[in-house]
């Protein structure tokens, strides 16, 4: 039996392993999801001993993203990312991936939407530089919001003169900047928290139009305050579940080496949120 897992702090109400496990069940994998709560500063100790456990893959949430680059050999992708979702330890040393970049994606392309064109992303931080990364990678121009403006500022700067893969079509604002930006954006992703248990939306409601696609990362609840708004402006609109699902979905693609039973895993994923 392979065991998988995820590791974080906290994880008790992770809706992983019921989404991963669904995935095993359905293609009669012989495989355990489990999660793993190590102490604070501790992720990159916790990928070291789970390689000499046996362990098959690891997931690493918050606030492990980052410390596990030290343990792992990070991808082109989850380098120029600077964190790490996703752990392969069939190779030595593991290989980092981010999937939320290539998960938020996916949720997109699931929705018939190319990312190509102009993208808003609100948030600098994990997600927010997943998201970014993400879009950017697929050749669209990025601009990318946050309250802490030097965030966004200093993460523009390094993704445009980066010599990796050549320089990205990125430009850091505050969020003062969104009521001009939004209106001129193909696709609009919320990676803040704000929305998050509350009814608050980051985006100012009058920027949303109807030729426009909105991902909104957060999903409790799953449908935000930014989601109806955008929706009554005649926008698309993504849940935040989209993107959860595909993250693990590709996480799932790496370490099995199969295509992920997609359907199995959203039931068990949307029948818990
Ligand atoms: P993080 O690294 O802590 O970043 C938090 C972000 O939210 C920062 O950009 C922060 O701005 C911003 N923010 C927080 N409070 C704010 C406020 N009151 N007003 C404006 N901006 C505010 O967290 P994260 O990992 O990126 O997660 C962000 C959200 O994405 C969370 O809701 C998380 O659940 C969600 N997420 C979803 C998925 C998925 O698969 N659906 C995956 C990852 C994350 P400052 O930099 O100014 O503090």
């Amino acid at each position: 039996m392979d065991v998988y897992g995820l590791i974080g702090n906290p994880v008790d109400h992770s809706l992983s392993p019921p989404m991963h496990e669904a995935g095993y069940e359905r293609l009669g994998v012989d495989a355990r999801y489990v999660t793993f709560e190590p102490p604070k500063g501790e992720g990159a100790a916790a990928v070291e001993s789970a390689t000499r456990l046996g362990v098959a893959g690891l997931n690493v949430t918050i606030p492990f993203k980052q410390d596990v680059l030290a343990a792992v050999e990070p991808d082109a992708l989850a380098t120029r990312i600077g964190a790490v979702n996703t752990v392969d330890f069939s190779t030595d040393p593991p290989t980092g991936y981010n999937t939320d970049a290539t998960g938020l994606v996916r949720a997109f392309e699931h929705h018939d939407v190319s990312p190509a064109g102009q993208a808003v992303v609100v948030g600098a931080g994990g997600a927010g530089r997943a998201a970014t990364v993400g879009l950017a990678t697929e050749g669209m121009t990025v601009a990318v919001a946050n309250r802490t403006v030097d965030k966004a500022e200093s993460l523009a700067a390094t993704l445009r003169t980066s010599q990796a893969d050549g320089p990205m079509d990125v430009q850091g604002y505050g969020l003062d900047m969104l009521a001009d930006l939004v209106p001129d954006a193909d696709v609009l992703v919320n990676a803040t928290s704000v929305g998050m248990e509350e009814d608050r939306s980051p985006v100012p409601p009058g920027a949303l139009h109807g030729d426009l696609t909105v991902l909104d990362a957060v999903y409790t609840p799953l449908e935000t305050r930014l989601l109806r708004d955008a929706r009554d402006a005649g926008a698309r609109t993504i849940d935040g579940a989209w993107m959860l699902l595909y993250q693990g979905v590709e996480a799932f693609e790496r370490w099995t080496g199969q295509d992920a039973p997609v359907g199995a895993m959203n039931e068990a994923l949307r029948t818990r949120l």
